[in-house]
């Protein structure tokens, strides 16, 4: 652990597992952005304390180092960063741009869980 993170009060956060319906309750232990600890928590009320191994592996998907934390695009160049603020407007134009052309239901959306923990939005 970097020693700035050493002098980082232990912070205990509650959360939902956002891994599938059931939405259990955790206690997430930190000190500043590393995670301690995943385990469940005593005091919600469905799942009171109860968690399966996924939401253990949390910890691992929050600190891989290849996870998107930012919107990219695919250009000639190859893959490059963008602003949340330019995704969502480039988003925003091309579904214009389609419904103006085809008509308003050529756009549909579907949220899926693709793999644990990565919930995406498909737009066709
Ligand atoms: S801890 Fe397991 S059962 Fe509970 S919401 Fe997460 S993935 Fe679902």
């Amino acid at each position: 652990m970097p020693e700035s993170q050493l002098k980082s009060p232990l912070i205990t956060q509650y959360r939902t597992c956002n891994l599938c319906e059931a939405m259990c309750g955790l206690k997430i232990e930190l000190k500043g952005h590393k995670i301690l600890s995943i385990k469940g928590d005593q005091q919600d009320p469905f799942s009171q304390a109860h968690i399966c191994p996924k939401a253990v592996a949390l910890q691992d998907l929050y600190q891989d180092k290849d996870r998107l934390t930012k919107p990219v695009k695919k250009t000639a160049n190859g893959w490059q960063e963008i602003s949340w603020k330019e995704a969502f407007k480039q988003v925003g134009s091309q579904i214009k741009n389609i419904q103006q052309q085809y008509g308003r239901n050529a756009v549909g959306a579907i949220l899926v869980l693709v793999i644990p923990g990565c919930i995406t939005a498909i737009v066709w």
